[in-house]
């Protein structure tokens, strides 16, 4: 509680926000901690906020409140409340030092010694906290590390492994936005030992999320690179991710999606739905990864591409999902086939002509005498396909004759009963 703090720095703007300054201003002796005050102090834009207090959570959800402050009370059993003002969220921890842990979860105290809850964080750079004024506290030389790059465990590696083995994770996710030089030689080391416990330990979301984070950095090859030499890529990611497909797509600005990089990352033959279930993705993650994969008629250079083959491409992703834009799958078929020409293509597929527009709808088939229900939804999606592969060229009436005659599009028969009581498309 009563350490001074190691330096006095112009205070970082981020302190100066409305919902950040009136928390410390209600909460007298709280800091920021954690990534707000690192990322100030690497001169990188601060996303969240997170600040701590030597209160237990009660006290400080009730001062927050009491300052006029809206507060969710988001984990309070582990010390944790979310205040927002003006839109912005804070999260408020009370100080807390470790009791019991697991090797995932910690059973915690709440404290008001500032070094014991700087000392349960996972990296130096992550253990500092500062003041509404810019003092700053960095126990154990975080921001020399900062500076040099080095991504350095609180205390001894392998017993913070031990005590939570997702910190194996973390220290990648943290190398590939600040790691310099040579790696830690002893954090690998303990990591390495480390990677069964995390395989066993850790539930598949959050190695998703931690996952997701790395990925998204702007260059995460070196450190997906490390991962692998010490068997942690294989362990999760066991149906073969290969670094070296990032590492030809990151010069050519592939976008920082977690999920556009995961689809590049992995050979066209992995096994989406393995990985899908192993990790828990959601259903929209699962429907993009398997879409942007699907690249056997995307466009390719050198195809002699003409406006309608990238209306049919267009339509075909749309159709497959919402989620994906269809210049997405180039960037996979550019990992897979590799050669020249992707960028312009991309640009080509890229500009804002209109896609075309299905020309059939449920009403029209209405119209012709077909009841709603499941086998209008099969003629619809029928006749779609068609239109895709007339490369959208099919307008309403032929699309509509096909419906009449059975066996036309994909050879199976039309339910009975098609016959046009109005002429299309009145
Ligand atoms: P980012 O900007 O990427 O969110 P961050 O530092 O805010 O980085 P978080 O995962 O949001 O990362 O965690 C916030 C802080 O909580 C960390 O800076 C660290 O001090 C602490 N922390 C989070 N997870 C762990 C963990 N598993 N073990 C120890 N400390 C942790
Ligand atoms: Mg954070």
């Amino acid at each position: 509680m009563s350490d001074p703090p190691q330096d006095h720095l112009p205070p970082p703007a981020f302190l100066a926000d409305p919902a950040p300054a009136a928390v410390l201003a209600a909460l007298p002796g709280a800091r920021a901690v954690g990534g707000c005050v690192r990322d100030a102090l690497a001169g990188r834009a601060v996303h969240d906020v997170d600040v701590a207090a030597p209160f237990p959570p009660e006290v400080i959800a009730q001062r927050l409140r009491e300052a006029g402050l809206k507060v969710f009370e988001t984990g309070l059993a582990h010390g944790t409340v979310t205040a927002v003002l003006r839109h912005q969220p804070v999260e408020v921890t009370a100080l807390r030092r470790d009791v019991v842990t697991d090797g995932r979860h910690a059973e915690v105290a709440w404290t008001t010694d500032w070094r014991e809850d700087a000392a349960r964080r996972d990296f130096t750079f992550n253990a500092m906290s500062m003041d509404a004024r810019g003092h700053l506290w960095d126990f154990f030389g975080g921001r020399a590390d900062l500076a040099a790059g080095r991504v350095r465990f609180v205390g001894d590696a392998a017993t913070r492994l031990a005590e939570d083995f997702l910190r194996a994770l973390r220290f990648f996710r943290f190398w590939a936005r600040y790691g310099q030089g040579a790696p830690d030689a002893e954090a690998l080391a303990a990591i390495t030992a480390a990677v069964p416990g995390l395989v066993a330990r850790v539930a598949p979301e959050r190695i998703w999320m931690e996952l997701k984070r790395l990925l998204e950095a702007p260059d995460p090859v070196g450190a997906l690179e490390l991962m692998a030499g010490v068997g942690l890529l294989a362990a999760v990611l066991p149906e073969g991710a290969e670094p070296g497909r990032l590492a030809r797509m990151i010069p050519h600005g592939l976008p920082g999606d977690p999920l556009l990089r995961l689809a590049v990352l992995l050979p066209l033959s992995a096994d989406v739905s393995a990985i899908a279930r192993r990790l828990r993705l959601s259903g929209e993650e699962r429907e993009r990864l398997t879409v942007l994969r699907r690249i056997e008629a995307a466009p390719r250079p050198g195809d002699a591409m003409r406006g309608y083959h990238f209306r049919a491409w267009r339509a075909q992703v749309r159709a497959a999902s919402r989620h994906v834009m269809p210049v997405e799958p180039l960037w996979v078929a550019q990992a897979e086939l590799g050669g020249e020409g992707w960028a312009e293509l991309r640009n080509r597929l890229s500009p804002d002509e209109a896609d075309p527009e299905f020309p059939v709808q449920g009403r029209d088939l209405l119209a012709r005498g077909v009841p709603p229900g499941p086998a209008m939804g099969q003629i619809l999606g029928r006749l779609r396909q068609a239109w895709i592969d007339s490369d959208c060229t099919l307008d309403q009436q032929a699309l509509l004759a096909q419906a009449k005659n059975p066996g036309t599009a994909d050879g199976t028969a039309a339910p009975e009963g098609i016959a046009p009581r109005d002429a299309p498309g009145s």
